[in-house]
């Protein structure tokens, strides 16, 4: 992709609420991430921006997390998700993506290498992969097929993935995990950043402040929970993948080692809780 492209897409709408971008559209009166019940429209109601005004007011800070690069805007964001680069043989893959792209942040990956694929867990977090995919030369976007009428354009770099498993690289798969979204997923280090592996859960699952509980919800902002069907279906996407780390979406979210039994004993928790 050329750089006007590039320029053209810092330019488009990006909902200052949800941080989603829309590519093909001049202006929108409402985002459809945020009229969701799993959302929320801004108190002050709709409002826009566009990524060129976002990276003029943040800068993208790069932070190891229990041995995971994460970029993040700073200040927060929108939903203020941070993103992931993780390193594979054949290129590093960024899991998630934020809302801005800056010259900086993009000369910084470059001296760590080449991204081959971009891959995002769900709707709210899919912020400006597009301009995102131009800024690293045109890379690939990986999205789980169940949510692709949430994506409002056409690009040739999307690549949708359907069925419970992908294999993205020799050492990650990316996992379906649905409940918060119909196409929830996740990414799975096989053995990575150490040898039990990790699981990158997006908001499918999210881990509790001390850092040992878990949860599971259709909306966290309006604390709508799963019900029980869904909690068991997810439960099940979950009880096949090996895993000793679970990084979350947001900053310091990590529960390092033994997180597997740490979420089978949230499920129980939930479970329970269900009963009353
Ligand atoms: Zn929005
Ligand atoms: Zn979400």
């Amino acid at each position: 992709m050329t750089e006007i492209n590039i320029l053209a897409l810092s330019r488009v709408p990006v909902c200052v609420t949800c941080g989603t971008q829309y590519p093909d559209v001049e202006q929108r009166d409402d985002c459809p991430v945020c009229r969701d019940e799993r959302q929320f429209v801004g108190w002050d109601g709709q409002r826009w921006t566009t990524s060129a005004e976002v990276a003029a007011g943040h800068e993208i800070r790069f932070e190891d997390a229990a041995g995971v690069m994460t970029l993040q805007l700073s200040p927060r964001f929108a939903i203020g998700q941070r993103a992931f680069l993780i390193p594979q043989a054949e290129g590093m893959v960024m899991w998630e993506c934020l809302s801005a792209v800056t010259a900086a942040a993009v000369e910084r990956i470059a001296g760590m290498g080449h991204v081959q694929a971009i891959a995002i867990s769900h709707p709210h977090f899919y912020s400006a992969m597009l301009e995102w995919s131009a800024a690293l030369g045109g890379v690939p976007i990986y999205l789980h097929e169940a949510d692709e009428a949430w994506v409002g354009f056409d690009s040739p770099f999307l690549r949708f993935w359907g069925g419970d498993r992908f294999a993205l690289t020799d050492a990650i798969d990316l996992v379906h995990l649905p409940g918060h979204f119909e196409g929830s997923s996740g990414l799975l280090w096989k053995a990575g950043p150490r040898p039990g592996g990790s699981l990158f859960p997006g908001d499918a699952i999210q881990i509790g402040m001390n850092r040992r509980i878990a949860s599971f919800m259709w909306s966290y902002p309006n604390a709508i929970p799963l019900g029980r069907k869904s909690l068991a279906r997810l439960k099940a996407h979950v009880d096949p993948l090996a895993f000793s780390d679970l990084y979350g979406s947001f900053d310091g979210k990590e529960m390092i080692g033994d997180a597997k039994a740490s979420v089978e004993a949230s499920f129980a928790r939930y479970e329970a809780a269900l009963e009353g």
